[in-house]
């Protein structure tokens, strides 16, 4: 749902004059130094870019997810490093609060992360279960009118930077599965919480995961996202079925520039005395990269649209997901084919956006799970 497309267009001309002008060129920068410099954090701001799916109300620019999805188009044509700072205030850093939270745990935070003041993170992923969350063993013991939370949290983006961090943690110890799991809204600084030295990654250079560590960890009641406990599992899915949505419009702007770039180079490139954007074989290779890059776009909007609607849609957004990720793989193969010796060095930013893009398979949900999630809810409509 598009709610005034004249104010619309000026977001995504400002973000696409953004992207272009001062995110592009610092690209190298950022992937050599693993910093985003303080002045491009301070015009993200301004811009509002950490506000962008957080309500008017509590400060920032209420998008609907079709916008949403078209900023996330342009934001996405440069390093996906960028993205990943604002990106968790946007996605799952705040909806969890937003979705699910009481008016107070939504006045108290919100507002703070939708003017970038605070960096907002998502605490899932343990060392012993990432794609089987469900069975997380973080625990928080009822203490009184607080909670103590004892546990270890895995590759959480942005917890370097964060704030606070919504914690998936088992309330209900006699419940292994996802029933016994509540959410809490931890602030960094609290007594118990410490960080592991930062992940050295494959790409996403700029983009920073560690290990959240939390020990005798103690946090007011009030904290339990919604008030209730055996929540945080559905707030956490939730929260996941729009992040995959969000991903998917990011792996097809990226995806975009990508073939933007090899098809520049496929023409610039000279050999056997013509463009190798003259040879068949070549063509193919930009040919498919379009139709897959329209295929994904197409189905992002159309899934956006439905969630706009109202409809309840895990299983678009996870084939979204799916098929936008690896298409996103596809494109970042075939690109760095195109470029020859030069997609293997960093010269060209082929190179660099191969590695970066690998990712968007595995997080939010790898693509075995996006499958698993597709054909069990398949087979349960089936049975309905
Ligand atoms: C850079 C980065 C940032 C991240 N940020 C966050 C974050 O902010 N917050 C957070 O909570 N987590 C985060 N994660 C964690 C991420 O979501 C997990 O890594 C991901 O869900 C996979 O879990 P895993 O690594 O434990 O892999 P595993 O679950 O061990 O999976 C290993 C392989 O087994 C496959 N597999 C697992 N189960 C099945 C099955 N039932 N059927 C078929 N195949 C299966 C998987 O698809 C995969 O191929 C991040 C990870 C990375 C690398």
């Amino acid at each position: 749902m598009i709610r005034d497309q004249e104010t619309l267009n000026i977001l995504l001309a400002s973000i696409r004059r953004f992207v272009r002008e001062q995110l592009v060129p610092h690209e190298q920068q950022v992937a050599e130094t693993d910093e985003i410099p303080p002045a491009l954090v301070a015009q993200m701001r301004e811009l509002g870019l950490f506000g962008l799916s957080i309500p008017e109300q509590y400060g920032g620019l209420g998008l609907t997810m079709e916008e949403e999805v078209l900023a996330a188009f342009e934001i996405a044509r440069t390093s996906p490093a960028f993205r990943s700072l604002f990106g968790t205030n946007n996605g799952i850093g705040s909806q969890g609060i937003l979705i699910d939270g009481t008016e107070e745990q939504k006045n108290a935070w919100l507002p703070r992360m939708a003017s970038g003041e605070i960096v907002g993170s998502f605490a899932l992923t343990e060392p012993g279960y990432g794609s089987d969350a469900g069975s997380l063993t973080t625990s928080a013991v009822r203490d009184g009118d607080h909670y103590i939370i004892n546990g270890t949290k895995r590759y959480i983006t942005n917890a370097p930077e964060a704030g606070v961090f919504t914690v998936m943690a088992r309330t209900d110890a006699t419940r292994k599965g996802p029933g016994g799991v509540s959410a809490f809204i931890v602030e960094r600084g609290t007594p118990g919480i410490s960080l592991g030295k930062k992940d050295r990654k494959m790409g996403q250079q700029g983009a920073h995961t560690c290990d959240v560590i939390f020990e005798n960890c103690r946090v007011p009641a009030s904290c339990i996202i919604g008030g209730k406990e055996g929540q945080g599992f559905k707030t956490a899915m939730k929260v996941l079925d729009k992040g995959r949505l969000h991903i998917s419009a990011i792996c097809v702007g990226v995806a975009e520039r990508m073939l933007e770039d090899a098809l520049r180079y496929a023409m610039e490139r000279q050999q056997f005395g013509q463009p190798i954007a003259e040879f068949q074989l070549i063509q193919a290779m930009l040919a498919d990269s379009k139709a897959e890059i329209y295929a994904a776009r197409s189905m992002v909007l159309d899934a956006a649209r439905r969630r706009d609607n109202g409809e309840d849609i895990p299983t678009e957004a996870s084939c979204c997901k799916l098929f936008a990720s690896e298409m996103c793989g596809r494109v970042a193969d075939r690109s760095v084919q195109i470029h020859g010796g030069a997609g293997y060095v960093s010269d060209y930013a082929a190179e660099r956006f191969y590695r970066d893009v690998r990712l968007f398979r595995i997080y939010e949900g790898t693509s075995q799970i996006q499958q698993l999630v597709i054909a069990r809810n398949m087979i349960k409509a089936a049975g309905a």
